[in-house]
């Protein structure tokens, strides 16, 4: 069993400006916001603004530093404290000079007041980012030499119609081309569908696009009578105020859906601006796993390991941990599991509070898991150094929650997934793997719907540790994924428009 602590372990190639000044600059916004060596240069400036939770703000950093080491800009990231979890703040906190990121965080929102305390996932980060959107703008007057360009997470298109600087300024969707597509036809479909889009029997048609089946559709999108429902219509709509649209995949991974965006008797009159295809961009590993994880994967065979994380916030029942614990065995798969505290009608349970500490996670596992695994498998309670797992030689499968970062993780490493779809859009990207990009298996039914049982989920490790078609696939994908980003290819021309923008 192995405890790494903190995230900031994973990230140390994310490399900040001091924190503790930069926890300054965000209380003492217009005196101290960014240092003398910015507000001096000549090269075009970003102003990035992060929303919470890490699968937002890893992106985020991801986005500027690629901007800093390819395309010339000097960056600075606005981030927002108290309401992240204590894990995103460890993050943020950690990471010291050499200075490539310039890094200010905003004086923190208390949440208390502003939402209930069983507002849902999108209802609460809408409310931070109305909050955080005037101490933002207070930040950004404040700059002796203001930004050049603004760019700004699918959460902070609030931002677009109440700051008047006259710069241009882009929308960052960590997500597929088919999830924005929904997104920006979420208004249409509004108006044009009636009752709960969950109860219908025909999935639901976007123009040009692959259509969406009732039980695919995002979380907001399950509750019409819901608040959050609301909020993402309006985002859905506020999302083509901007000047442009930057998505974290490539020309090449959904070429039907992005043709679909650009086209006038498809989606472009519902999306309105040009897209931007940018990635994949994803962290670099860290290089700060523990000695005795590397060692114990550096003795293991190739492409053995399955590696089981349901990302930052995931979290499962009691009932499914166990049965997860047993398949995991019955399959004799060697596997890296990292494990949280069950929580019960609650798929995003650890999002706001990862690090809290508190329950220690390994006493729910099934009684002498851990000796009768221990040859086999490593439990994490928590968090763990993923990149730096997925990376390494040894792991050959990834079951996994398929949050975008995640799932481009496995991309650019190669690795099949099994696809475990809990909350937000994971399961349009559950769906994209399987069926569109053959890298994955899934259980029959979708795991929000009922426990996965043990028999299942043996199978389903067996099935992605042997299958070659979906190894050689993915191997395929990464090949692509690196071939965009390359210079002169379509991911990293669409970052130089916009620098030339
Ligand atoms: N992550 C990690 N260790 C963990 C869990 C998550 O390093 O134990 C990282 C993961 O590599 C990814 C991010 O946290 O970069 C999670 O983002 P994703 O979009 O996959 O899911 P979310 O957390 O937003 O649901």
């Amino acid at each position: 069993m192995h405890d790494f602590k903190t995230p900031d372990e994973a990230v140390s190639s994310v490399i900040f400006h001091n924190p503790s000044e930069a926890r300054a600059a965000g209380r003492i916004i217009t005196k101290l916001s960014i240092p003398r060596a910015v507000m001096e240069s000549s090269k075009p400036h970003a102003a990035l603004l992060s929303s919470p939770g890490l699968g937002h703000l890893i992106p985020m950093l991801e986005l500027g530093k690629r901007l800093v080491t390819h395309h010339g800009f000097d960056v600075t990231v606005f981030t927002i404290s108290a309401s992240t979890s204590p894990a995103e703040s460890q993050l943020l906190q950690s990471i010291a000079s050499p200075q490539l990121l310039n890094m200010v965080e905003l004086p923190p929102v208390d949440m208390s007041n502003l939402v209930d305390a069983d507002a849902k996932l999108v209802t609460r980060i809408a409310a931070i980012m109305r909050e955080i959107i005037p101490r933002f703008r207070t930040a950004i007057s404040g700059m002796k030499v203001r930004p050049t360009v603004l760019i700004l997470d699918f959460f902070g298109f609030e931002a677009l119609h109440i700051l008047e600087f006259d710069m241009p300024k882009y929308i960052y969707f960590p997500g597929t081309a088919w999830f924005l597509s929904l997104s920006v036809y979420a208004p249409i479909l509004d108006m044009e569908v009636e009752g709960e889009y969950v109860d219908r029997t025909e999935p639901l048609s976007l123009p040009g696009c692959k259509p969406v089946r009732p039980e695919d559709v995002v979380d907001p999108m399950l509750d019409r009578t819901n608040q959050e429902y609301l909020q993402y219509v309006r985002m859905g709509a506020g999302l083509s105020k901007c000047d442009g649209i930057l998505l974290n995949m490539w020309e090449d991974l959904e070429p039907t859906t992005l043709r679909a965006l650009r086209d006038e008797e498809a989606m472009a009159p519902f999306v309105k601006v040009p897209i931007y295809p940018i990635g994949p961009l994803t962290r670099c590993p860290g290089g700060v796993a523990p000695r005795e994880l590397l060692d114990w994967l550096d003795l293991q065979p190739t492409e053995s390991v399955i590696y089981v994380s349901f990302g930052s916030g995931g979290t499962i029942t009691i009932e499914q941990l166990t049965e997860l614990a047993w398949g995991l065995e019955l399959s004799q798969h060697r596997f890296i599991w990292v494990v949280r505290p069950p929580i019960q009608n609650n798929l995003y349970g650890s999002y706001f509070t990862l690090g809290n500490g508190g329950d220690d996670p390994i006493r729910y596992l099934p009684v002498g898991f851990l000796g009768r695994t221990k040859t086999i498998g490593i439990v994490i309670p928590n968090w763990a150094p993923q990149v730096d797992i997925l990376r390494h030689p040894s792991v050959g499968g990834f079951l996994s929650h398929c949050g975008w970062s995640s799932t481009l993780e496995s991309i650019v490493n190669a690795v099949p997934m099994i696809a475990w779809p809990l909350f937000a859009e994971q399961r349009l990207n559950a769906t994209i793997v399987t069926e569109d990009l053959g890298i994955a298996v899934r259980p029959e039914v979708l795991p929000t719907k009922r426990v996965v049982r043990r028999e299942e989920i043996e199978k389903m490790v067996r099935r992605v540790m042997v299958d070659k078609e979906m190894r050689n696939r993915v191997k395929e994908l990464k090949k692509s994924g690196e071939s965009a980003l390359s210079k002169g290819a379509s991911s990293y021309n669409s970052l130089s428009l916009i620098a030339k923008d």
